[in-house]
């Protein structure tokens, strides 16, 4: 039957992370049935409640509401997920391989076999995974040896450009629908899936298996080069006294160029950039496209040297060694409204520091415990005042709004010696100074 005419497709989800959650949450918003499903019994007891087991703005009620109302529910038997569903959206894991740079595709070959194997009828597997270029081709291998006989299994990408904090409202409101590899059939079943965003505006963009791939890992080794581009800026203001907080707003202005992503500061983390562009770099390199791999190493380099730059910004304000030394470190997370800690900047310079030897408390509002979870040594406090109290710096590491609208005279009262170190330049160092605090910023003037 063709997919406008009949019933409305229903949608499993293969595992259920960020990506899987938050996807499941919205298909379910769109008014279809979805099954979520996941190896790990644990987040399928907590989702099965109407629980996220993470932090993101909104998921929650949208979560708990579908679930009420059972258009959503979660498994951890494959049969049941896929047995009934049409459309199979592939959101498992492709982490970074540990001792190489190259992704962790195992996962995503688990799912899509698993999937193919379970299915009882046509049906269209649709990757969502960030997935180095190929690996969808490899996939639709995977599909069909393993699809039973009689059944047409297709397999295409749909990547996800979701961001973290705002996934909700992403997945909701797409800035733009890829969907590569289609035939027609899966094609009218996806523009059928997401009938609602495209309506509202979302463009569609069909392209082939590749092109979807790269679509997906090129935004994101832009974004982190503009990060890196201006922290490279940012060294030349430093050297040469000149504020790159003043300059990127006159640059951003240029329509061509735009704001975002223009932050000096300690860099990127999380679990997505990092990953991908190493991903990226290294299937870059395997395919002989050396010009991308070098530029990206660049780009990796200069983002892990601004959390050594922090490190020694720490270690100046303490003339040279953070020896038993009380250092307050606002922020854990890899940036703000979110728990996750994947990769994070924040907690690997609190890290470092404690491994010199200071006393580092952390106070995060969200993240304090997954941070925990990743370093069990460092102490964890409940809020600004505390981390603050009593310091011999004080370190603005994830740029939570809280943070940045914090009242500098009332901390500068908590501590016999404030100083500050901004390593999101979010601060306006005129007020701190004014209220006591010695002010530290990358990229920016001394005083
Ligand atoms: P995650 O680690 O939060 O979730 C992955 C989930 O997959 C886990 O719950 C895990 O238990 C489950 N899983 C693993 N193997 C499975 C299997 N064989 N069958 C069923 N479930 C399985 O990861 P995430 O952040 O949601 O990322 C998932 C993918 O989406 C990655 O490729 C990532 O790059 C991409 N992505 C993530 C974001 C983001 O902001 N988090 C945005 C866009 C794209």
């Amino acid at each position: 039957a063709a997919p406008e005419a009949g019933p409305a497709p229903r949608i499993a989800v293969i595992g259920t992370g960020y990506l899987g959650a938050t996807h499941a949450a919205a298909m379910a918003a769109l008014g279809f049935d979805v099954v979520g499903f996941d190896t790990d019994p644990e987040k399928t007891r907590a989702l099965s409640l109407g629980k996220v087991p993470f932090y993101e703005p909104g998921l929650d009620a949208l979560l708990s509401e579908q679930v009420e109302a059972g258009r959503l529910r979660f498994t951890t038997d494959v049969a049941d997920a896929v047995g009934d569903a049409d459309v199979h959206f592939i959101c498992v894991g492709t982490p970074q391989q540990p001792g190489s740079n190259a992704a962790n595709l195992s996962y995503v070959e688990a799912a899509t076999r698993a999937v193919a194997e379970h299915l009882t009828r046509d049906g269209v597997i649709v990757g969502k995974s960030t997935v180095p270029v190929g690996t969808a081709a490899r996939l639709r291998e995977v599909v069909a040896q393993h699809a039973p006989d009689g059944v047409d299994a297709e397999l295409v990408w749909n990547p996800e450009f979701l961001r973290e904090g705002k996934a909700v409202e992403d997945t909701l409101h797409p800035d733009r629908i890829v969907i590569g590899g289609v035939s027609e059939r899966s094609e009218a079943l996806l523009r059928r899936v997401y009938a609602r965003p495209i309506a509202a505006g979302a463009p569609v963009i069909v392209c082939d298996l590749p092109t979807a791939e790269l679509v997906k890992v090129s935004a994101n080794a832009f974004l982190a080069t503009k990060i890196s581009f201006i922290n490279a800026v940012a060294s030349v203001c430093e050297a040469a006294g000149a504020d790159v907080t003043v300059l990127a707003d006159a640059i951003g202005l240029d329509p061509r160029i735009g704001r975002k992503f223009l932050d000096a500061g300690l860099g990127f983390g999380g679990g997505c950039l990092p990953k991908d562009i190493r991903a990226l770099m290294h299937r870059s390199g395997e395919l002989g496209a050396y010009r991308m791999a070098g530029l990206l190493q660049k780009v990796d380099e200069i983002n892990m040297g601004q959390r050594e730059a922090v490190v020694a910004l720490a270690l100046a304000a303490c003339d040279g060694s953070v020896l038993n030394k009380s250092i307050g470190v606002l922020g854990a997370a890899f940036k703000p409204e979110t728990d996750d800690v994947r990769d994070s900047p924040a907690l690997n310079v609190a890290a470092a520091l404690h491994l010199r030897g200071a006393q580092v408390k952390v106070f995060d509002p969200a993240a304090s415990e997954t941070a925990r979870r990743t370093f069990p040594t460092l102490t964890y406090v409940s809020s600004t005042e505390d981390a603050v109290e009593a310091t011999d710096v004080v370190l603005v590491l994830t740029e939570w709004k809280q943070f940045v609208e914090a009242d500098p005279a009332m901390l500068a009262a908590l501590t016999p010696t404030p100083r500050v170190i901004d390593a999101r330049g979010k601060l306006d160092p005129a007020a701190w100074r004014a209220a006591g605090w010695e002010f530290r910023g990358l990229g920016r003037p001394t005083a």
